[in-house]
């Protein structure tokens, strides 16, 4: 059998220790794991309570248009039902997108590092991946604009990106798309959208009728907290969705992620405690960072980038054996640093505890 040559110099996504493993590793009773920027609040009850009268007919294929949750959030951000696509996931609408537009002897530009899949999923798809490093954890957008050639089809952008939590400002954006050439889409990634704070970030989507080549991501995977039931959506001008339809699985997000999102969606109090309780606990994070003297990157997300006086890996050890499961910067491209997940306030006074003690440990 001959797989692609690519994928023999590609690894399969190796997810995080798993919680069960952890526990029976180091016998602790209790995980906290702050390594997927999940939300520590869980999901709305309000799903919790109506999701079990929502499941029937699992023998029946789920809606392939998913009408209802089309509809839900067409009204939710104001645009028009035929200007979305749905996904198992963002993850997967990032799979769509490469699907239709690279192929071998095209190529595509983001930041590095960035969410890994806009790279993984090029790949794949045989496409040269044009990789621009961050500065300071900033996306490199002068550099990545001067990369451009005829043959560029996808330019990535992640605000807040991910692994830095670093956004980029309405006026810089709006800049950057200005100077994109028509035959490139700009895919803006907005995975912590609900998290962010600032007030210079971007309404992308105010501005979506004018640029045939955007498009936004957003998911119900972080502060809905429903990355177990895999549903995301992209928002673009009609016929850009029409180019990517076809890319699509016909019945790719389930009934039951369909059916929770919609309830999801009609509980912004969840969304608004989770938003308050982020920024607060946050906060705490980057005081606690300041009194022991490391420097992390500004976040408008709900995980903060931390700087070590050691590596990344050395910290993540050292947590891990105390119940806590974080990512260490090693894994992400940036060595001696860590991300971590803004978790419960609970959680977090007792990871700055183990944190402190490790930094004055003076053990290398
Ligand atoms: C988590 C994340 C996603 C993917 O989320 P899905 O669970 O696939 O919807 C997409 N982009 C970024 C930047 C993320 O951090």
């Amino acid at each position: 059998m001959k797989a692609k040559d690519i994928l023999k110099t590609m690894k399969p996504y190796k997810p995080g220790k798993g919680i069960e493993e952890v526990k029976k590793e180091f016998g602790l009773e209790r995980i906290v794991k702050l390594a997927s920027n999940e939300n520590p609040n869980g999901f709305s009850p309000k799903v919790k309570e109506e999701l079990p009268k929502l499941i029937s007919k699992l023998e029946i294929y789920p809606d392939g248009y998913a009408a209802a949750i089309r509809k839900k959030v067409a009204e939710f951000i104001s645009v028009d039902e035929e200007q979305l696509i749905f996904g198992n996931g963002s993850d997967e609408v990032v799979q769509i997108i490469c699907r239709t537009f690279l192929e071998p002897g095209s190529n595509t530009i983001m930041a590095t590092p960035t969410f890994p899949q806009y790279r993984h999923n090029a790949l794949i798809e045989g496409a040269e991946v044009r990789e621009v490093p961050l500065v300071e954890g900033h996306h490199d957008l002068e550099e990545m604009l001067s990369q451009i050639d005829s043959e560029t089809r996808v330019l990535w952008i992640c605000t807040p990106n991910n692994p830095t939590g670093v956004h980029i400002n309405e006026t810089t954006l709006k800049s950057v798309l200005d100077r994109v050439p028509d035959h490139v889409l700009v895919v803006l990634d907005e995975a912590y959208f609900e998290y962010v704070e600032a007030d210079d970030f971007f309404d992308s989507l105010s501005v979506i009728d004018q640029y045939s080549n955007l498009m936004v991501l957003r998911t119900f995977s972080k502060a809905y907290g429903l990355a177990g039931l895999r549903i995301g959506y992209g928002v673009a001008q009609n016929n850009l969705i029409q180019l990517l339809e076809p890319a699509r699985e016909p019945f790719n997000t389930s009934t039951v992620a369909q059916a929770a999102a919609i309830l999801a969606l009609d509980d912004q109090d969840f969304i608004e405690k989770s938003f308050e309780e982020n920024i607060n606990n946050k906060k705490a994070l980057m005081e606690f960072c300041e009194e022991q003297g490391l420097t992390y990157f500004d976040s408008q997300a709900n995980f903060l980038l931390i700087h070590l006086p050691m590596s990344g890996d050395e910290m993540f050890e050292y947590l891990l054996s105390k119940g806590f499961i974080v990512r260490s910067g090693e894994a992400l491209g940036l060595p001696n640093s860590i991300r971590l997940t803004v978790g419960k306030k609970e959680d977090m006074q007792r990871i700055q505890e183990e944190m402190k003690i490790k930094l004055n440990s003076g053990a290398r």
